[in-house]
């Protein structure tokens, strides 16, 4: 009798195995899904809550990395916590992220000091009298859509020619236009994720849609926070998200035939699915997409792949032994530099000078003692090659330069950075629309987004925030797009 029952039991557990995931192959179960989503930043969870929430469970994610959040990675340093990458939600309404987090009272709108922590060399002959007007002019061009569009030119050529005009109208010198013109590009840079303007698009870069209100709204405990609110970890309703996930499994292929979608993982395992959502980043797919797809992609997605901008953003952050700025400078130190400064800087450097690249460092919240310095594009990258120790001492030669002569600059205790373009399941920050795409003519994000259909059905989809039209490089963007083809599964 026992024995009977044992078979019993196994034959039962068998049929749960074939029912729920499919049918068993030789030695290895064989896991099918409806949905296997590629990648767990805010992309994918928004794709997999949505799904989840609708009563969808029958899905998996793919997850890279061996974390939750991709873009998205809250650490702690110091005092408290940093943002390795997304810091700010930008902008109020209209925003979904600011409407899903306002309700939890995790966001406070933090205040910068915009134009009034500018420093220069004590030799530099900018004049500072002028400085902060003419930031505040000039930085008003990116504010103008029309004329951007108008100009479907570089971002560097549209700016060239607006504060030439300018500088030239209101008659101020070469060191004083030099140094706000190096200033407001590169913090340019940092903001669209493009290291060279010269490479981003006016055009594309005209048709961002900014949401109303502050575009400094910052978190009380980490971004995370929002990866946590999306799960339902504050409701008391938790969705199953950790355990639909994957964990370090580096997608290789997707491969289809009919409609069965095999995905095969670099560890050798095997997934089969009726749809996959592929959330990786653009700098992902412009490495991979040749090879990971099977059928190959069209013709046309590829040029887009190849033609849209994405470049890396990094930050550095400096835990100091005491606060040493904090009577001196109200939010940022704000490095300005004329063409004489920085060779002058780069002949005496014993790092190679390449700090005349950090745009400023600023106040971390919650952190009394944690300076944050930016950089984009070929110095980022290099910063990322650097060992702590050289990088702690760059810094410090570049603030003894500015203020060392006014300010007790304090022993640096620790430093940390990101390193998002060598971290190959991301390989770089942001995705921005580029000269190049701009020229193809149509919107890049609407064909990267086109999902790949069989028999009128869509088997592979596409989300991630290059696919936003209108909010790239953004949270936000990342999250809709996700909800986005949740949805396109859901209607089916
Ligand atoms: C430095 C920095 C600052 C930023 N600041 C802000 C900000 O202040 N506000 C804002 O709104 N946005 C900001 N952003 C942008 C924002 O973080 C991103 O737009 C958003 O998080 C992107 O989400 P995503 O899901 O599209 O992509 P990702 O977060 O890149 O998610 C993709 C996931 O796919 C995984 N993956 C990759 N390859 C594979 C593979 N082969 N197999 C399986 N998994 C794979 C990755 O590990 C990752 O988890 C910032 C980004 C950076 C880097």
């Amino acid at each position: 009798m026992k024995r009977i029952l044992s078979l019993y039991l196994f034959l039962m557990i068998i049929f749960f195995v074939i029912t729920t995931h499919g049918t068993t192959e030789t030695g290895s179960i064989r896991e099918k899904y409806k949905v296997i989503i590629v990648g767990a930043g805010v992309a994918g969870i928004g794709a997999a809550t949505h799904l989840l929430k609708n009563n969808f469970s029958d899905i998996a994610i793919l997850e890279a990395s061996n974390r939750l959040g991709g873009r998205v990675y809250t650490a702690e340093f110091g005092d408290f916590l940093i943002e390795y990458g997304a810091q700010w939600v930008h902008g109020q309404g209209g925003n979904p992220v600011y409407e899903i987090a306002e309700h939890y009272k995790f966001l406070y709108i933090q205040t910068w000091d915009m134009g009034k922590d500018f420093v220069k060399h004590s030799d530099s002959k900018i004049n500072m009298s002028a400085v902060n007007w003419l930031f505040i002019e000039a930085v008003q061009f990116f504010g103008n859509a029309n004329d951007m569009m108008l100009c479907n030119c570089s971002v560097e050529h549209y700016f060239n020619n607006k504060f030439n005009e300018l500088v030239k109208d209101n008659n101020i010198d070469e060191y004083t236009a030099q140094a706000v013109a190096d200033h407001i590009k590169r913090t340019q840079s940092i903001r669209d994720g493009a290291g060279n303007l010269d490479e981003e698009g006016s055009w594309g870069s005209a048709q961002y849609f900014w949401p109303n209100g502050s575009f400094s709204v910052a978190w009380k405990n980490g971004y995370h926070s929002f990866i946590n609110m999306l799960m339902g970890k504050y409701e008391g309703t938790e969705l199953p998200l950790e355990q639909k996930t994957k964990f370090n499994k580096v997608v290789q292929t997707i491969k289809w035939t009919g409609n069965e979608l095999e995905v095969t993982c670099e560890d050798g395992s095997h997934y089969f699915a009726d749809h996959v959502i592929v959330t990786v980043s653009l700098g992902v797919l412009k490495v991979s997409a040749k090879t990971m797809f099977n059928p190959p992609l069209s013709e046309s997605k590829l040029a887009v792949i190849e033609a849209h901008g994405f470049d890396v953003v990094d930050k550095i952050f400096i835990h100091f032994e005491k606060d040493w700025w904090i009577f001196n400078f109200r939010y940022k130190i704000t490095f300005l530099w004329t063409n004489e400064d920085k060779q002058r800087f780069k002949n005496q450097s014993k790092y190679g000078g390449w700090t005349t690249e950090i745009v400023f460092f600023h106040y971390v919240e919650n952190q009394p003692r944690v300076l944050q310095g930016w950089l984009t594009g070929d110095t980022a990258r290099l910063m990322e090659t650097l060992t702590d120790d050289e990088v702690i001492g760059a810094v410090m030669e570049l603030l003894n330069w500015f203020v060392g002569n006014q300010y007790s600059i304090s022993q640096p205790i620790n430093v940390t950075r990101s390193t998002w373009a060598s971290n190959r399941f991301v390989r770089g920050s942001l995705s921005f629309p580029s000269v190049k795409s701009d020229r193809l003519g149509y919107s890049a994000a609407n064909v990267l987004a086109e999902p790949i259909l069989f028999n009128q059905t869509p088997v592979v989809l596409f989300a991630g925030e290059a696919t936003s039209e209108k909010s790239y490089a953004s949270v936000q963007g990342g999250l809709e797009t996700g909800w986005r083809e949740a949805t396109r599964i859901l209607n089916l």
